[in-house]
């Protein structure tokens, strides 16, 4: 397949679709001695992405993105579905931030006729996210072991909105010794605070508005937990919170360790809070650390 060439404001963008173009040209820039810093996303971009590109830009000569819609990270077919696809917008985003190369496969090259292998990160997986959503970290971490091995950069750059998904990340790279830096990039919001996500589209003006109000209420579970108080009462009376400020559910709302996901009863370093709720049939997540 031939690969359009994309000229915006003098930086040229490749749009590669097989693994083969991706390989051929970024084995170029390494044997050039460039150093490659590869941002993972699955399109429907806002600037929670951007924010990983521009990290990647100012460490790295080549910045490879890639915009692979995964379905085995998906437990819901509806999810799914409904995800934004907009393949021109997010061209348009990743050549104005700089992005020397887009990989965007369609879904035989990534998981063709025959594909029989999953990776599992065990342990971590197992709570939050993993604990509703089944396979998910299953289709997270094979696709990443493979767009890890099919770019082989420097650094690779995830958000720390999907807190478990980082962690999970790093313990497979350092699980199959792949030689690649993971880089977290600080979770950009809104300016009322709620954490940018390609699913905030989903909401209505009513759901818009009182979305912000889950970070509002874990940054203020985040102080009163800060004196190493027992945290039960204090996430039972978050959650009632959140269920009277009209969440249709709360998912989860817990205190964990942020380097092992270990339960705790009580703050102390590094513990963080992690929520997922729903607004109709919209999951939002979003995590903080408690000082
Ligand atoms: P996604 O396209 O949702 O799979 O996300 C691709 C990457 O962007 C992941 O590493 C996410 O953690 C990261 N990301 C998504 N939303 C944000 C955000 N609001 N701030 C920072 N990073 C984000």
């Amino acid at each position: 397949m031939t690969s359009p060439e994309l000229r915006t404001g003098g930086s040229g963008l490749a749009i590669v679709r097989t693994i083969g173009e991706l390989r051929g040209r970024t084995a170029v820039w390494r044997r050039a001695g460039e150093s490659i810093g590869l941002v993972p996303t699955m399109g429907g971009l806002h600037a929670g992405h951007l924010a990983l590109v521009r990290h990647a830009r100012g460490q790295c000569e080549r910045v490879v993105a890639t915009s692979f819609l995964n379905p085995k990270q998906f437990d819901d077919a509806a999810d799914l579905e409904r995800y934004p696809r907009d393949e021109a917008r997010d061209v348009a985003k990743f050549a104005a931030a700089g992005v020397d190369m887009l990989f965007a496969p369609g879904g035989e090259e990534i998981y063709p006729e025959g594909f029989a292998t999953t990776v599992t990160v065990a342990g971590l997986t197992d709570c939050l996210c993993g604990a509703a959503r089944s396979g998910h970290f299953n289709g997270v971490t094979t696709v990443v072991a493979k767009l890890l091995l099919q770019a082989l950069p420097e650094v690779a750059y995830f958000g720390e909105k999907d807190y478990q998904q980082l962690l999970v990340v790093k313990r497979l790279v350092r699980d199959l010794d792949i030689p690649v830096r993971i880089v977290a990039v600080a979770t950009v919001r809104d300016s009322d605070g709620l954490a940018l996500s390609s699913r905030n589209q989903y909401l209505d003006p009513e759901q818009r508005n009182l979305a912000p109000a889950l970070y509002r209420e874990l940054t203020a579970l985040a102080a009163r937990l800060g004196d190493g108080r027992d945290a039960g009462t204090a996430l039972a009376r978050s959650r009632e919170m959140l269920s009277q400020a009209g969440f249709d559910r709360v998912e989860y709302l817990e205190l964990r360790d942020g380097e092992t996901l270990d339960s705790l009863s009580r703050a102390r370093p590094p513990a963080r809070l992690f929520a997922a709720v729903w607004l109709g049939d919209t999951r939002l997540i979003d995590n903080l650390p408690v000082a």
